[in-house]
């Protein structure tokens, strides 16, 4: 009796499991579940399955293989009959088991469903699975065209909260009666009319939506991020930082919420190793002149202070008393070496990673935010076709290419396998124990490949609008050819 309902259980190969202190023990011969994903999936994953074991073969000799297991969700679980009816057929549970059985995964683009009971396999994926952290590291590979003067300032990881706010498809359909009865509690019990709210009531024909932010995402989210801006090499001449995204400034118990949870996160489990920005500015008053008193550098920090009610500014003050109480471990320039929590406004982030890309390191943001901001960073460095991504948990990874199924050219092998592959890189990343290396020469190869101007149309056609002589068109199975080249 196999262990799946649909899919037979591996032919070969051996599960990765969680050593005690809870990193993965990674076997010789790890099995790894795919998903090839729909139309151009099949393209970028037949040219990067031969990558990544001519790489994995590159590293390690015959000592290590990987243990492809095809597992299946999207239009071909449906044709090949392997999906659950309770999603419609387009996926299973043994897909969901799989994952979670064998702990490292990877995966290729899916197709959206229309109808059958789910709105995104992707999001399904992410919320069954509870992989609550989507990590999407933009960073300019040499050689690659770029809209901006300098892509090379662009290197940041972005963590988005991947299982909640309005993503968590908690809505409904203008006209509904489910509608109908919300707005009118809303507006009834919530929200009674007064002079005072009278801008708040939620207007009848409306169709509404839930965004659920809570401490536990937020926190667990804050917590990988800044376990991870720890972990990360410093960069030279760049102050090591978390930036908490948020729209807080108008959605205060939602995204504000957010922010607060992860300064919170920061002080309560990290306190030695963290500085928020406050608190350097704080710190550093003082450094600068030692007689300064509580009050002058409250009055420094909060510009408006002469006009806050006397709670709030006692509140500020007790804010520099705190800071400056961090002295021992802090103070004399000793906070310019932690890691710096610092929060920034949705819109400005948007035009600052334009402007200022290099005061970006680690950026942690509720899901809808990091949606938005991860695209917009890797247009900065390439676009979609290149840009990876993985969802994770805790011991759990799915790797993913970033961008859709591209179906209009689904078939025709032109497609960048650059997502999927770099993507990879991610997930050998994570198995740790040397696999990272396999990543590592993978990039190098890409890097390689990009600068000799062998590239997919998309790059082609940027190189070409920058007037790049020598750059040649190649197909998605020849750009893994020539990134093999490298390896050989
Ligand atoms: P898309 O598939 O990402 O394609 C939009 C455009 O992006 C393409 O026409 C192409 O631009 C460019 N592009 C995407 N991938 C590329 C690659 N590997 N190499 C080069 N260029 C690439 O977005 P969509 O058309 O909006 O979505 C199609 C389907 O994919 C939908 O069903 C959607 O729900 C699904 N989707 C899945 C995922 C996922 O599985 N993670 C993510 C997003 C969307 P040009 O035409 O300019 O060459």
């Amino acid at each position: 009796m196999g262990r799946f309902k649909h899919i037979p259980d591996p032919r070969s190969g051996s599960p990765i499991t969680v050593a005690s202190d809870g990193t993965l023990d990674i076997p010789d011969d790890p099995i790894i579940p795919f998903i090839e994903g729909d139309g151009t999936g099949r393209d970028i994953w037949r040219a990067a399955s031969r990558v990544f074991d001519r790489a994995v073969e590159h590293v390690f000799g015959r000592t290590k293989r990987l243990h492809w297991f095809e597992v299946f969700a999207g239009e071909k679980c449906v044709t090949a009959g392997k999906g659950d009816e309770e999603y419609g057929g387009w996926i299973s549970q043994d897909t969901f088991d799989a994952i979670r059985t064998y702990r490292v995964a990877i995966k290729g683009p899916l197709t959206t469903p229309v109808g059958g009971g789910i709105r995104s396999l992707n999001v399904t994926l992410r919320q069954v699975l509870d992989l609550y952290v989507c990590f999407r590291p933009v960073y300019w590979i040499e050689g690659m065209p770029s809209p901006v003067k300098r892509p090379d300032l662009m290197d940041v990881v972005i963590f988005r909260e991947n299982t909640e706010d309005v993503y968590a498809g908690i809505e409904w359909r203008q006209g509904s009666e489910a509608a109908r009865r919300l707005i009118a509690f809303l507006n009834d019990d919530l929200c009674p009319s007064s002079p005072h709210t009278a801008s708040k009531r939620v207007a009848p024909d409306s169709g509404v939506g839930i965004k659920p932010i809570s401490v536990h995402g937020s926190r667990r989210l804050c917590r990988a991020a800044i376990e991870y801006a720890l972990r990360r090499p410093p960069r030279p001449g760049r102050q090591r930082s978390v930036t908490l995204m948020h729209k807080g400034n108008i959605m205060k118990f939602t995204e504000g919420f957010f922010r607060d949870m992860g300064y919170l996160e920061a002080r309560e489990n990290f306190r030695t190793q963290t500085v928020s920005e406050r608190e350097s500015w704080i710190l550093g008053n003082r450094e600068a002149d030692g007689n300064l008193g509580d009050e002058a550098n409250a009055r420094m920090i909060e510009p408006g202070f002469d006009h806050l009610a006397p709670a709030d500014q006692r509140g500020v003050i007790e804010e520099v008393r705190a800071a400056l109480a961090l002295w021992p471990t802090h103070g004399e320039g000793r906070w310019k070496k932690k890691l710096m929590i610092k929060d920034r406004i949705a819109d400005s982030i948007f035009q600052q990673v334009l402007t200022r890309p290099e005061d970006y390191d680690v950026i942690a943001s509720p899901n809808l935010n990091g949606d938005y901001i991860s695209d917009a960073c890797a247009a900065q460095v390439g676009g979609l076709g290149i840009a990876p991504g993985a969802n994770m948990s805790d011991g759990l990874i799915l790797a993913e290419a970033t961008h859709g199924t591209a179906p209009k050219y689904a078939d025709q092998d032109v497609i960048n396998p650059g997502s999927v592959l770099l993507s990879g890189v991610i997930m050998f990343e994570y198995m740790g124990g040397g696999w990272e290396r396999v990543g590592e020469v993978i990039r190098r190869a890409i890097t390689r490949t990009i600068k000799e101007g062998r590239v997919t149309y998309d790059i082609h056609r940027l190189m070409v609008a920058e007037g790049r002589a020598d750059a040649t068109k190649v197909k998605c199975s020849e750009f893994a050819d020539a990134i093999l080249s490298h390896l050989a």
